[in-house]
Formats: structure tokens, sequence, C-alpha cells
């Protein structure tokens, strides 16, 4: 592949296609007015054509101008997320197709609530939860019964509280069925069992209900549907369901130590409390699924519930990617002894590598044909996750992040759409006929489904023309995470070249392998073996490299963050090793101090399609960044200098 096809995707480092993306504003713009002028271009204008002439009119104006000038002015201080300099957050710059999309249909405003709001957009929302869902190797074609569903939420925080939703609504609804005593064919022998049936089997079990359902007369059907209803947790409450069936108790959740916050967040809005939400120790920043499946193990051997296991496919903090073939594994074996839990793979900052993984025609690619081009990448581990994703049963995935597209969207996506109904404010037989049309027809009114109300039907647009014009496969969106997973290999081998350099002053490791394109990097001044102190020296690098919005932008040469490594999401083995590399005594980090139990290491998300570019003095951005982490850790530890304390 070349470069070459990236060039028209962005408005560029230094502007380079603003002419491209002003004759888009523009056009569409124009566009747009003519389209107001075209509904009735009998109507008089409603604001004279003079009245830009008006004192009142332009003063108006004038304080406008005013103020936008000083926003335009505040916002130079922003933190310089399009620059290949850039190497902080997962954030980059936007695509000129979301970005014009979104720009183009702003002024139409259409609200993805409903279709009464959004008769264009809400269609193409539901064609990007496909579009996603394809890429993932989901079932997306809408005439299938078992067809994929995906819409968009605000982000990855939603999507992820709608992924707990589900997978409860799920597995309390079989439960449901039983005490209004359904006469459905196939229901559990008893509350523990219905608790247990699983996300797969509770869907097909929905299903047959809806289907039994809208073959009764109209009277009948609502008779049943408020007898049931009144069962379902989410009629009770959690503590109202629990009381009807004292051999239940709240369900637990686990998630791997890397988890996002949103995971303790989702807990507490549910109302199920983070208690229930079980953190699984790591082995390499990744989930141990052996000490998941003795924690499932007790759990059933005391009869608790499991809601759902989380998987992450590239953790925010070190884009560790979750063993999910193993995990798929373990919820198979669990589930066949009796206990039945969801499996929701939060891939808010992944997903979009997954494209890598796909041809134009859908399948999965093999790991060779993924790993031409690449030094290392995708590991076997890596790929093996990559291909277990269909075997989860509902995804986060943020066209925020690695999709360059402008905050606001995420996307919630769940493996068979017949589950969703379960989520709807209203019975299906409030719209009537609504199982029985098609897949667009029963799934437009978003907003019974959502967590949100009224949302942007713009953001639908900029996710879905922007899947149309690079589509989700390798050869078309996959060159973006591509060139981000090269310059990736490339960082790790200027690690290692500058730790040699700095070994005189410092001893420095990549501490863990990257799964993606997230790499960290702990520094440790020579000779030191306090982690507190090595700590504070960090924080002193990250400083240096930090947007000050005190300070001229332009003083800051490059961008980075930091994160912390804890015990306990590296697991023992690999704590012990890390702590050896940066000649740390074993024990380090058992101190109880503030800052003795974790280790500061700076965080490089390397998404910028033009960090490999000969750009910042030539030998290119990821050259240049180790220059000048060079000359700040030379600086920090040279004699007198403003850091030496910490080395003292
Ligand atoms: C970013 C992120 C989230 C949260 O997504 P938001 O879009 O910030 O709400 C959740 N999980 C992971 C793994 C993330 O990287």
């Amino acid at each position: 592949m070349s470069q070459s096809a990236l060039y028209p995707c962005f408005l560029g480092p230094y502007g380079e296609n603003d002419q491209l993306l002003e004759s888009l504003m523009v056009e569409f713009l124009r566009d747009h007015v003519y389209w107001r002028r075209n509904l009735h271009p009998e109507d008089l204008p409603a604001i004279p054509t003079g009245a830009n002439r008006r004192a009142d009119y332009v003063e108006f104006e004038s304080r406008l101008r005013r103020e936008l000038h000083l926003l335009s002015a505040a916002l130079k201080r922003s933190v310089p997320f399009h620059s290949p300099r850039y190497l902080g957050h997962m954030v980059s710059d936007l695509l000129i197709p979301g970005l014009a999309a979104q720009v183009l249909a702003l002024p139409y405003n259409p609200n993805n609530v409903s279709a009464d709001a959004a008769p264009i957009t809400i269609d193409l929302e539901l064609r990007a939860g496909l579009q996603l869902a394809a890429m993932f190797g989901w079932p997306a074609d809408p005439e299938r019964e078992d067809c994929a569903f995906g819409h968009l939420t605000s982000g990855g925080t939603l999507a992820n509280l709608q992924g707990l939703r589900l997978a409860l609504a799920l597995k309390a609804f079989p439960v449901a069925l039983r005490a209004a005593s359904a006469p459905l064919a196939c229901l559990p022998d008893d509350d523990w069992d219905a608790f247990n049936t699983g996300p797969a089997a509770a869907t097909a079990l929905f299903a047959q209900w809806c289907d039994w359902r809208d073959a009764l007369h109209p009277r009948e059907r609502q008779a049943w549907q408020r007898r049931v209803d009144a069962e379902r947790i989410e009629t009770l409450g959690i503590a109202g369901f629990m009381e009807r069936h004292p051999r239940l108790s709240v369900p637990k959740v686990f998630a791997p130590a890397t988890a996002h916050y949103s995971w303790s967040k989702g807990m507490k809005m549910l109302g199920l409390g983070q208690a229930q939400l079980a953190l699984v120790p790591g082995r390499a920043m990744r989930l141990d699924v052996d000490a998941l499946e003795e924690a499932l193990d007790d759990c059933l051997r005391r009869r608790q519930p499991v809601l759902m296991a989380v998987g992450v496919l590239g953790s925010t903090e070190f884009g560790s990617i979750d063993p999910l073939d193993g995990l798929a594994d373990v919820r198979e074996r669990m589930q066949s002894r009796g206990l039945g839990m969801s499996l929701h793979l939060d891939a808010a900052w992944g997903g979009y590598l997954a494209s890598l993984f796909r041809t134009p025609d859908g399948r999965l690619r093999s790991r060779d044909e993924v790993g031409a081009g690449f030094a290392a990448f995708p590991r076997p581990e890596v790929h093996a996750a990559f291909a277990a994703i269909p075997r989860m049963d509902s995804i986060t995935v943020d066209p925020h992040k690695l999709g360059h597209l402008p905050y606001g969207s995420g996307a919630f996506l769940c493996r068979d759409q017949r589950a969703i109904g379960l989520l709807a404010e209203d019975a299906d037989y409030v719209f009537d006929g609504a199982t029985a049309a098609g897949y667009f027809q029963r799934h437009r009114q978003l907003g019974r489904y959502i967590p949100e109300g009224s949302k942007p039907g713009a953001n639908a647009a900029a996710v879905y023309v922007t899947h149309r014009v690079l589509p989700l496969d390798h050869a078309n969106f996959g060159l973006l995470p591509a060139q981000g997973l090269r310059a990736t290999e490339a960082f790790v081998a200027e690690a290692r070249a500058f730790i040699g350099r700095i070994a005189p002053l410092a001893t420095a490791t990549v501490p863990f392998a990257p799964d993606c394109n997230l790499v960290c990097l702990a520094i440790n001044p020579r000779g030191n073996r306090d982690v507190a102190r090595m700590n504070r020296f960090m924080r002193g690098l990250h400083d240096a490299l930090r947007a000050d919005p005190g300070q001229p932008l332009q003083r800051g040469e490059y961008f980075g963050s930091m994160t912390t490594l804890r015990s306990g999401a590296m697991g023992a083995a690999d704590a012990a090793r890390v702590l050896a590399e940066l000649r740390l005594p074993a024990d380090a980090l058992d101190g109880a101090g503030d800052d003795a139990d974790r280790i500061v290491v700076l965080r490089h998300t390397l998404m910028n399609p033009f960090l490999l570019d000969e750009g910042a003095a030539g030998g290119g951005y990821v050259r240049g960044y180790f220059r000048h982490l060079e000359r700040l850790v030379a600086a920090a530890l040279a004699p007198g200098g403003v850091r030496q304390d910490v080395t003292a």
C-alpha cells in the first residue's frame, strides 16, 4: 500500500488540504441555503433585505464577531491533536469525510431519537451499526433474522452502560417468563436455571415469546404483555425482583484489572453497585483467563450469579488486548456447567483495528496476511483475539477514537437484533406489526432503546459517510491503523536505541511489548532505588511534555501523556520483571505510601498517519521525539540541573 492513499483524508498537519475542506464547506452550506429557499419560494423573506444596515443589526454583528474572535483566539491554546508531534491521548486529526458530513448535516439538525425527527439520518445510524458489525465478523445482512444491530451513543461510556443493561435484561427475562407462567415450551425448571439461561438462549426465548404473543388476539396480547412486564426486573427494580426470587442474588460483573472506569460508573448507574464489579488480576496487563475461571468456579459453588464478563480490545492505559478466544472458551465451559453470563467486548479504543483483519469481501485475514508489512504485528495471541470477536455478545467501539471522527460518537453493537427489543421503553405491540416489518422499519424508533433521548443525527451522517468513503477493510480504512502500527514498530526500535544512549544517566524500559499502537516507557534515574523518587522524576518529564495553556504552544516540542503501572494489572511475575529491568528493589511496590504501589510511565498513542514522515528536521517525528526526550532526561539529571534532587 502506499501512504499517498491517505493524502486526501485529513486537513493535514500543515492545513495542506485547506482548499478541499473549504470548498466542501462552502458548497454544502450554499446547497443547504438553496434547500431552504426552494421549500416555498413564494413566501416572502421574513428578515428584510436591508436589515443588515440597521444600527441594532450592526451592533449585534459586532458583538458576535468580537465574541467569536475571542473564542478563536482562546482556542489557539488548544491541544494540537492534529500534529504528528502529538503522541498523547487517544485522538488525532479528523477525517475529512466525517468532518464534512457532520458539518453538512448540522444545519438540518436531525434528531436521531426517532424517525419523525430524522427521516434520513436514523437509517444512516442503523447502517453505520451494520458496517461496524460486518467489520467485526457478525452477520450484517438485514434480511437475516439473527442480523446484528448497532446504534451510536455519545461515547464508549454509554455504550458500555448499554452493554450492562442488555445483559441484565437478557438474564432476568427468562425468570420473568417463568414467574408469569407464560405457556411457552422449554421454559427453565427453576429460578436459578432461568437466571443462567445465557444470552443466546435467552434471545431465542424472547423471540419465541414475541411470536407467541403477536399471534394472540389483541386484548389477550395486551393482558399477557402486562403480566410478563409486571415480573420483569426493569419493572420491579433489583430489590423487588430479588425479593420475589429469594434463591437469586445481585449478579456480579467480571472485568480485567485494566478496565476503563466507565465500568464502575455503569455499575453505579444501573444500581448493581460497584461492589459487584470484580476486577480480575492481569497477566502482563492482559486478562488472566485462568484467574477468571477460578473466580467463576467459585461463583458456581456459592450460587453467586454472574451478569457478564468483559474483555478489552486495547486497554485505555496500555493498549493491551485480552485473550478473547480464551475468554470465550471459559464462558462456554461455565455455560455448559450451568453458569450463564454475557460477554461484552470493550473495544472503545481498539475496535477499528479490526478493519485490518477483514478483506473487502468480509473474510477474516490470516495472521500472515495481516502481518505482511509489519515486523511483529500481530502477535499470534493478538490475531487469535481478533478472530474470536464474533463470539462476544455485545461490543463497544468509539468512532471518536481510532475512527478519527469528532467527539460525541461512540457505538454499541449486539450480536442478534432480536435481543434489543428487551430494552424497549414500550412493548412492540404498541407498534402494530412492528416485529413483522423489515429491519430498518423495526428499529427506526431508536429512542425506545438508547440510553439517551434526543441525539445528533449529524454524527450518524459522519460515521456512515466515513465508512462509505473508507470501507472498514484492510485495503481502505485499514490503511490508517496500519500507519499507526508501523509507527509503533519504528517507535519501539527507536526506544531501544534511546535506552542504550541514556544508559549512563538512567535505566529505561518498554515495560510491555505493545499489542497495538499504544506504547509505554519507564525511565529510572541511574542508581535510584526508590519508586516514589522515580515517579517524581517521571512526572517532571510528563510536565515538560504537556500542552501548557499558560505558555505559547510552540514552546512545546512534543506532547505526551502518562499513566501508572500497578502490580494488580501486571501480575506478580511481570511486576518482578519490570522492577528488575528498572533496577528497583523487588519490594519497591509493597510500600503503603501514596506513590509506592505504582510506577509512573510515559504513555504514547501513535495514531497520527504522518508520524513516519521526514517532518521534524529530517529523520521523522518518532526519532525527533526520542532526541527531545533524551535532552529532557539529560537536563533533568545534569549536575545542578533543576531536577537533580530526585537522584540525590
Ligand atoms: C475511551 C474508553 C472508554 C470510554 O469511552 P468514552 O468515549 O470516553 O466515553 C471505555 N473503554 C475503553 C477501553 C476506552 O478506551
